[in-house]
């Protein structure tokens, strides 16, 4: 388990062995913390056999050889049932079959789990069938849901979930657990920014770091910069921009830290913190100019939210926004 998890997972392991757990958790977190792993070792704790034998065996839930906790590692437990979709939504169908499934009666005797990932892909349908289910499960079942954007779920879900919140870890942490993992540079403002970019998310940070996205990023920035320069570089900003949603947290970052430099503040608190000249650059918009750039970008951002979905015009937009830098 991630070193950033062992707390939680002992936390939460403790309340199974208590039986203190509600049958209804919310497991949410920014993105890119491993909320995943841990509700899966919940479900094979919840599940496991040895769960509820020993009471004073934390650090042995879950046992890892029991029956159970071996249907579980090969993916073949008839009672743990997993929903996770790489579809816009999780639909009604899908959650009264899983309703359906929980009301009938355990295999192994230990109840039955469920886990629905990105639950905040629900549509409203589906939300509200799994009402009565959270309020009133049948026999054991136990239902973890896993939410990077809990501020997506009804309100009724919140009321009948047991919440529990994954706390973005310590950067220090991450940072010495990117250098074990080997993808941390030799330059410590670029560990910093990478980490900044990816709003602390361990994994996510891995991953671009791994895959040279900072690379892509600096690349990026550079030519937002250089746009007032050189209008000609429109076409690649903006195709540049539009290739991935995170993109656009980059250029927020930039705009915020030239912003934060232009007010004459700190150069130490850049978020970007290799990338000082760029941010330097752009601070010659000027404050104004910056906080009005600032302010339609993140309105901007807001109505490209998964959940409204991508307006069709959003290249139109996007490139009246950046005739701001030209
Ligand atoms: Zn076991």
């Amino acid at each position: 388990m991630y070193p950033w998890l062992t707390q939680p997972l002992a936390q939460l392991t403790r309340l199974i062995v208590d039986q203190q757990l509600g049958h209804a958790l919310l497991l949410k977190g920014i993105d890119g913390l491993g909320k995943r792993e841990l509700a899966q070792h919940l479900a094979k704790a919840l599940l496991c056999q040895h769960t509820g034998v020993d009471i004073n065996a934390t650090a042995s839930v879950p046992c890892g050889h029991c029956h159970s906790c071996q249907l579980v590692a090969a993916g073949s437990h008839s009672d743990l049932h997993l929903i996770s979709t790489d579809q816009r939504s999780i639909s009604v169908d899908t959650i009264r079959q899983l309703t359906q499934i929980l009301s009938e009666s355990a295999q192994l005797g230990q109840g039955k789990v469920a886990v629905i990932e990105q639950a905040e892909k629900m549509t409203e349908a589906a939300a509200n069938a799994l009402l009565k289910t959270l309020e009133e499960p049948a026999g054991q079942s136990s239902i973890v849901l896993v939410s990077s954007q809990p501020e997506r779920l009804l309100p009724t879900i919140h009321s009948r979930c047991q919440p529990w919140l994954i706390p973005v870890p310590d950067s220090a942490q991450v940072l010495h657990w990117l250098a074990e993992q080997g993808v941390a540079t030799d330059n410590a403002a670029t560990n910093i920014t990478a980490l900044n970019v990816n709003q602390g998310s361990p994994l996510n940070t891995r991953h671009y770091l791994a895959e040279g996205v900072d690379q892509r990023r600096r690349e990026l920035l550079q030519q937002c910069a250089q746009l007032r320069r050189e209008p000609q570089l429109l076409n690649t900003v903006q195709t540049g921009l539009l290739a991935q949603p995170v993109h656009i947290v980059w250029l927020q970052l930039l705009l915020q830290d030239a912003l934060q430099l232009s007010l004459g503040l700190s150069t130490a608190q850049l978020r970007l913190a290799d990338s000082e000249a760029v941010c330097r650059d752009m601070s010659e918009l000027g404050t104004a100019k910056l906080t009005h750039m600032l302010d339609e970008l993140m309105q901007w951002r807001r109505r490209l939210q998964p959940t409204v979905g991508r307006p069709v015009n959003a290249g139109l937009q996007l490139t009246q926004w950046l005739t701001h830098l030209t």
